[in-house]
């Protein structure tokens, strides 16, 4: 029987929860998420959790911060003027921006305003517990395509999107 394990394509549906039980997000009702395990991506805490699971396993994984989307830094929250914006910049956007250093960091897109641009550093969900209920679909082996590239391409690795 297969398990999951790295270099395995996952294939899963979720519904994650926060702390007060609202639904965040869920592919229940629509496409299930392939992943490929032990790549980064999913978010640590979840991968660890679904290790070694197999075909049919429902369960509940609970995802602290720092296992999750990293706890909320204090001064992660920024004005910038507009103009170092594309013209379509919208709220909930997430962009990459260079640091001063060469980095490239995620940002997020707060509001939108005529001079300046809210921006987060952190992810919407830092700082968040995460509550995901999980059914595992499927597990196949990941193809050498799939290795290098460091994602699946589709839930049975035949997906042409690039
Ligand atoms: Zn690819």
């Amino acid at each position: 029987m297969s398990v999951i394990a790295s270099n395995t394509v996952a294939t899963i549906h979720y519904t994650l929860r926060g702390d007060d039980g609202e639904v965040l997000d869920t592919s229940v009702g629509g496409d299930p998420l392939s992943y490929l395990h032990g790549h980064d991506n999913i978010v640590p805490g979840l991968e660890r959790q679904l290790t070694d699971r197999a075909v049919g396993d429902r369960l509940t994984a609970i995802v602290e911060p720092a296992e999750g989307y990293g706890e909320r830094r204090p001064d992660g929250r920024r004005s910038i003027e507009r103009a170092a914006f594309p013209a379509d910049v919208q709220p909930g956007m997430q962009l990459f921006a260079e640091d001063g250093e060469g980095r490239v960091l995620p940002i997020w897109v707060r509001a939108v305003g005529e001079q300046e641009v809210e921006i987060d550093l952190d992810h919407p969900l830092a700082g968040a517990r995460l509550h995901f209920e999980v059914e595992v679909l499927e597990v196949r082996a990941a193809n050498a395509e799939e290795l290098t590239h460091g994602h699946p391409h589709g839930r049975h690795g035949d997906a042409h999107h690039h």
